[in-house]
């Protein structure tokens, strides 16, 4: 079961690909975590798509296809994978169907004030790195995490300016993808505002469906 999560920053997309993978056990492969891994051990495209994720720019579309097609090369994917944040564009998508069978692509839906809600009231430890937040999970004593006392902050990237700007950003460059998979006939359109379990059991209807074909 090949699959594409679609879905702004903030729907959960993420959240939800972690539990598809656990439950039908194949990998959740997340672009940010290709790219963090190709940075951290050096690799020449990992230098390359570093240049541009420090300007806040997305990496070109050349050095991204090549790092997802040798994750999806990898053994571990035999059986299927989950896709969160590739393909971006439609130049992606056409990459990927040229190198494999995409099976279904779940589009996770949420209004661009909820989204700004959830992630503008994120809060990380400085120290542990673990994530609060303001209203939905907060800390016990406001600013403070409650593991290791460490200081509670906004990350700049989560502010809401910059929220809206990556969700610009993001509606520009995918609504296309969303339009490029309704025509194959491939994309789900799943509402991505209920609880994590509800959206959860949603999910796995569909993809019970998908793994009977
Ligand atoms: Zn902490």
């Amino acid at each position: 079961m090949n699959l594409v999560f679609l879905g702004p920053p903030g729907a959960g997309k993420g959240t939800q690909a972690g539990l598809v993978s656990e439950y039908f056990d194949i990998p959740h492969i997340s672009s940010g975590d290709i790219f963090r891994k190709n940075i951290f051990t050096k690799t020449n495209l990992g230098k390359k798509a570093k240049e541009f994720i420090d300007k806040g720019v997305l990496v070109p579309d050349k050095i991204t296809n090549t790092m997802v097609k040798l994750r999806l090369e990898r053994n571990d994917c035999k059986d299927g994978f989950i896709l969160d944040g590739y393909p971006r564009t439609v130049a992606q998508a056409d990459f990927l169907s040229g190198i494999t069978d995409i099976s279904c692509v779940i589009n996770f839906i949420l209004s661009k004030e909820e989204i700004v809600k959830r992630i503008s009231g994120r809060r990380t430890c400085k120290k542990c790195r673990k994530v609060y937040h303001v209203e939905f999970n907060p800390p016990d004593q406001k600013s403070v995490c409650d593991e290791c006392a460490g200081e509670l902050i906004q990350r700049s990237d989560e502010s809401p300016e910059i929220i809206r700007k990556r969700l610009k950003e993001y509606k520009k460059k995918t609504a296309p993808l969303e339009n490029y998979y309704k025509k194959e006939d491939l994309l789900v359109e799943m509402d991505a505002s209920p609880s994590i379990n509800e959206i959860f059991n949603d999910v796995k209807k569909i993809l019970k469906k998908v793994s009977r074909l």
